[in-house]
């Protein structure tokens, strides 16, 4: 664990928050909100370590937009922003309400209460069904449902999800959460609590070692593995980088198994969701909130 990539990463990601927070407005396109937190990021010298996830209501995650998308802010926002230097990574995420309505503003206190919870209690002792006890009580008492089947994870370098999960309710998990790299991210719901997959984000990542016959489809692969390694990217950055024919050579790539594709998750009552989210450094010296001060 490289501790000092870990906290700058954290410390980039802690700004653009901060940024992305003063920018955001309803209305504004959601591509615009998405290449001004991309150059952000740059500017402030981390790299994306996924793409901006910008999901809408009932999208619970997995949203970003395509190169030709012309959606734009809306309702219940969750703005989900990964940084990585040198592959150490910092996720962080937070909701904004941009309707005014009452119940999305309790909403996003409920996410944002239990992840205060969850962060408070936890050290290298925690048993991860006691995290999620805290997490899912923390949301019930403000009379919402936590969504089941979305969860923290622990995080490697140039691996987001690296084995490790950090439930959101008590899962029976008797195991120490232990020493580590850690996100909690607790999503808050007046649905049914679950995600369904709905419809291909256009974020993808590399999944096999494969080749390609195609020399196009291999130069934009090569592209791929120097720029992001096995980390998630999207559809936007290779248009801009290779227009729409890197769109072909996406196709290709995905059909011989070589990219895996993310589904978005959906709400499966279309119920409305809100997320918070910090990234933890636990280590002999106790633990860091490292996406927050
Ligand atoms: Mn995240
Ligand atoms: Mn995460």
């Amino acid at each position: 664990m490289d501790t000092e990539k870990i906290i700058e990463a954290g410390k980039i990601a802690r700004e653009v928050v901060a940024y992305a927070k003063s920018i955001i407005k309803s209305g504004m396109k959601l591509i615009e909100i998405a290449d001004s937190i991309d150059a952000k990021i740059l500017e402030l010298g981390g790299k994306p370590a996924f793409p901006v996830n910008l999901s809408v209501d009932d999208v619970a995650a997995h949203s970003t937009p395509a190169w030709n998308d012309d959606s734009v802010a809306s309702g219940l926002l969750k703005v989900d922003i990964g940084v990585h230097v040198d592959g150490w990574c910092a996720d962080t995420a937070f909701t904004v309400d941009l309707e005014s309505d009452e119940e999305n503003k309790r909403l996003i206190e409920a996410a944002e209460s239990a992840l205060d919870l969850a962060l408070e209690e936890v050290n290298k002792k925690s048993k991860l069904r006691g995290i999620g006890k805290k997490i899912e009580e923390g949301i019930k008492s403000k009379g919402f449902s936590p969504v089941v089947n979305l969860s923290g994870h622990s995080i490697d370098r140039y691996e987001l999800h690296a084995g490790l999960t950090i439930p959101n309710v008590d899962n029976g998990n008797e195991n120490e959460i232990g020493e580590g790299l850690f996100a909690i991210e607790p999503f808050t719901t007046n649905g049914i609590g679950k995600v369904k997959d709905g419809k291909p984000s256009g974020i993808y990542h590399l999944q096999s070692e494969g080749n390609v016959r195609d020399s196009f489809a291999r130069e934009v692969l090569a592209y791929i593995k120097e720029e992001y390694n096995t980390l998630p990217f999207c559809s936007r950055w290779i248009y801009k980088k290779f227009s729409s024919r890197g769109m072909l050579a996406l196709r290709q790539m995905k059909q011989s198994g070589i990219l895996y594709e993310y589904p978005q998750l959906i709400e499966a009552e279309k119920g409305r969701v809100a997320q918070a989210e910090h990234t933890v450094l636990i280590n002999k010296d106790g633990k860091k909130i490292t996406t927050s001060l």
